[in-house]
């Protein structure tokens, strides 16, 4: 006999995605049965997320607000050309937060421990045999299938220190890149969370996904020791290669996540094509969930499909600008495009991560002399979306 269990609306994939939109349904839907099904032991996995205050739209806040660990109103960037604070807030969430919070909300209708073999509109089996029927289903699964891209990688690890003495860090530096370049275009980000607190991750934008991680946390070891900072304990580590989106095929790539099935998050492609941040997706995707009426299978499918599409569409500027960063400059040069970019207005800028830069910000990303060769830029700038 196969155990049914019934709900409203089945999530499957207990990451970022899957956790706000349950999340979201909870706060604004309460008379939804809303079950978020994950494979791993966690909600969330072991993530930091890091976002810009204006990542999420203004109306939107009240889904990030209870998850928020840490918050600063303003950053830094470094290159070695410029550096520059900048007064727009910064953010992380941590994932054992969205797990707490997660459990608290949903209880036991958090399945954690259960990976799910197959999903359709309306139904989703699991490995232990038993079976979830829903109006409903959303697949959250993280990544389709990637090699469907055109890619290169963002590639981090990152190490949360407790320090034996103050760092005197006040706020994060979202960009050190006066570091060696190494990788591609290479830099070191920090983030204090108490006086003798802090997370450094080394990043490079990279050809290959492969990530050496006892040579990037080298790397952050010598980035503390320069600083004169001892470290007392590494407390957590994270690593992680993310997908920057030069052009492809999204039809190819939605339907390599299961046809005909609702999606959200990376399995989407909602994921910002230059950064591979998916944050700022997940929160408006959520958002854009809970305002719903109809939660049926077919209205899910086609309402996310839709944003999907429109968002691919929207996002040529942002795959075009990735092509620039890979394929404009050396690996030892790529810096020089963020160097630059971060000259611009801040709100600029902001509008660029949240992705909703619009034409006026696209040509002033774009005007003036790039500070890499121009034949090189323009069979970027001409290469496929
Ligand atoms: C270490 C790391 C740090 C990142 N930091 C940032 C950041 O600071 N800001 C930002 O915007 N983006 C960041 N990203 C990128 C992106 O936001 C994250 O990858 C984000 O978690 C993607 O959300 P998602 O829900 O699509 O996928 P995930 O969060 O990966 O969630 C997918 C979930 O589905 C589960 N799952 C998979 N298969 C099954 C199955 N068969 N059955 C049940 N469950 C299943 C997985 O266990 C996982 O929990 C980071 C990525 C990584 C890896």
């Amino acid at each position: 006999m196969v155990t049914v269990l019934p709900c409203d609306v089945a999530i499957v994939g207990g990451g970022l995605a899957g956790g706000l939109i349950a999340l979201a349904l909870a706060e604004r839907r309460p008379a939804l049965d809303v079950r978020l099904i994950e494979g791993g032991e966690a909600i969330g996995g072991n993530h930091l997320w890091s976002f810009y205050a204006s990542d999420v739209g203004v109306g939107d806040e009240w889904i990030v607000a209870p998850l928020i660990g840490h918050r600063w109103p303003a950053h830094r960037v470094r290159f070695p050309a410029h550096e520059r604070l900048i007064d727009t807030g910064y953010r992380t969430i941590e994932s054992a937060r969205l797990d707490a919070v997660v459990r608290a909300t949903l209880g036991a209708k958090a399945m954690t421990g259960c990976k799910a073999l197959a999903a359709n509109q309306h139904a989703v089996v699991l490995a232990d045999g038993r079976r979830i029927e829903a109006r409903g289903v959303i697949d959250a699964r993280g990544a389709g299938d990637l090699s469907l891209l055109d890619l290169g990688w963002r590639k981090f690890v990152g190490r949360e220190f407790e320090l034996a003495a103050p760092h005197g860090a006040d706020m994060p530096t979202i960009i050190d890149a006066t570091v060696a370049q190494a990788d591609g275009y290479r830099f070191v980000h920090t983030s204090p969370f108490s006086a003798t607190r802090v997370f450094i991750e080394d990043v490079c934008y990279s050809d290959t996904r492969a990530i050496d991680r006892d040579d990037m946390a080298a790397r952050i070891d010598a980035y503390a020791a320069d600083k004169g900072w001892q470290v007392k304990a590494v407390l957590r580590e994270q690593a992680g290669a993310l997908p920057v989106v030069q052009g492809g095929d999204f039809e190819s790539y939605w339907q390599s996540g299961g046809h005909n099935v609702a999606k959200a998050g990376m399995r989407a492609g909602l994921f910002h094509p230059t950064t591979g941040d998916a944050l700022p997706d997940a929160v408006r995707t959520a958002a854009l969930i809970a305002r719903q009426r109809d939660y049926s299978g077919a209205a899910l499918h086609d309402l996310l499909y839709g944003v999907a599409r429109r968002t691919w569409e929207r996002r040529r500027f942002y795959r075009m600008l990735a092509r620039m960063l890979f394929r404009a400059a050396g690996p030892e040069a790529r810096y020089k495009l963020p160097e630059r970019f971060y000259r611009l207005d801040p709100a600029v800028v902001g509008r660029f991560y949240a992705g909703r830069s619009t034409i006026g910000d696209q040509m002033r990303i774009l005007t003036g002399k790039p500070p890499v060769s121009i034949g090189r830029a323009l069979t970027a700038i001409l290469g496929r979306t």
